[in-house]
């Protein structure tokens, strides 16, 4: 057979209470991204799956659209049931009911709290079915000995030669995941679509899966996954200079912070030159461009505008690829205002408008001993440096 191409059904309609954590463990970031978005795009951009059903739990589109950013344009939304299975029956129901040349041929199962899903593991599944499988799942060894904890048997070694953990995605040949869900009158709720096809009497042709692609399920699973992904981040370095003119009776804006003060800075939006300065860096560190590519000074609508607009679309633009700010550091060059009253403001306005801890964020200052045009008060100098992480 062909190589098969699949529709993924992406279940998110777990409420994830064994994660400890308060909000669903699908929606919580992870690397720059939330986990829900890892398994996302893990599945948009593998050649083979030409789309993806999104299953959320009822009213739960605005929290999944949210969690997804860019990502929810490029899926279909759905949703869920009571259970995963109910959950999967919904999607099959949906994709069964669509004009016949749409319905899917193969399908993938996969739960978006294995956000570490790679390529080799959805190109091992189709190549099992490839070669006539009706299904296939992912699975690992059991290297850890393994005992009874029931009270008869408690401590009693079981064999785990013949044992394997089992991992999404699962595929199926479309009508036999189908028929399994419509023909399911097990007493017990299965745990994933793999059994329910064995209760039908299919084979399922088992491919090795990958430590990477683990459930996120109890609480400390999330940091380790947290520490997985950040192995696979490279760190980038941006610089970032900028000076505007100091006028009389203008409003004086440093930092995100407005300081009295018998002059001000004259141009581009409130010319907040500290702001400017870390903008640049954080452009630069993501090699896309720098303010004035972004923000014409010849466009009338950033006339005045808060420069803490322009700082948080920076950071946005690096969460949209997937990255993290470990620090930035800004120097505000002037020989007046005196900074020092001010600092830990500007210090603490710059890491709300970044959502970064204090201890990310730093802010000095200094003068150039009366030389050059800070020196003279024609204007105020700042540079920034800014230390962000990206995936290679
Ligand atoms: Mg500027």
């Amino acid at each position: 057979m062909a190589t098969p191409r699949f529709t993924a059904i992406l279940l998110a309609a777990g409420s994830g209470s064994r994660s400890g954590a308060a909000v669903p463990k699908q929606y919580r970031a992870l690397a720059g991204a939330s986990v829900l978005a890892h398994s996302a795009r893990a599945l948009l951009d593998h050649p083979l799956v030409d789309a993806v059903l999104l299953m959320v739990a009822p009213g739960g589109e605005a929290a999944a659209r949210a969690a997804l950013g860019d990502l929810a344009d490029r899926l279909r939304i759905a949703e869920g049931g009571e259970t995963r299975r109910v959950s999967v029956r919904n999607a099959l129901e949906l994709l069964a009911g669509e004009a016949p040349d749409h319905i899917p041929s193969h399908i993938l199962v996969h739960d978006s709290a294995r956000p570490g899903l790679s390529a080799p593991v959805i190109d091992r599944l189709a190549a099992a079915l490839a070669d006539g499988a009706g299904a296939a799942m992912p699975v690992l060894p059991v290297v850890d000995t393994l005992v009874s904890a029931e009270e008869a048997a408690a401590g009693d070694v079981v064999d785990r030669a013949a044992l394997r953990r089992v991992q999404t995605p699962q595929a199926f040949a479309f009508d036999v995941l189908l028929a399994a869900h419509r023909q399911w009158a097990g007493a017990d709720e299965p745990t994933d679509d793999a059994q329910m096809a064995r209760t039908l009497g299919h084979a399922v042709r088992l491919v090795e899966g990958d430590p990477a692609l683990e459930k996120i399920t109890l609480p400390g699973d999330h940091e380790r996954m947290e520490h997985l992904f950040a192995a696979n981040l490279v760190s980038r370095t941006g610089l970032g200079f900028d000076v505007h003119r100091l006028e009389p009776g203008a409003e004086l804006w440093l930092a995100g912070v407005h300081i009295p003060h018998s002059h001000g800075l004259a141009g581009h939006s409130d010319a907040d030159v500290a702001i400017h300065a870390l903008v640049d860096a954080l452009l630069g560190a993501l090699a896309e461009g720098d303010i004035g590519s972004h923000f014409p000074p010849s466009d009338p609508q950033w006339r005045g505008a808060p420069s803490e607009r322009f700082l948080a679309f920076a950071v946005e633009r690096v969460a949209a690829r997937g990255g993290i700010i470990d620090h930035v550091d800004v120097t505000i060059i002037c020989e007046a205002p005196r900074i020092g009253p001010h600092r830990d403001a500007m210090r603490a306005r710059l890491a709300a408008i970044m959502a970064l801890p204090l201890d990310r964020v730093s802010l000095k200052a200094t003068t150039t001993e009366r030389l050059g045009l800070t020196g003279r008060g024609e204007g105020i100098a700042a540079q920034a440096v800014a230390s962000v992480r990206l995936p290679s």
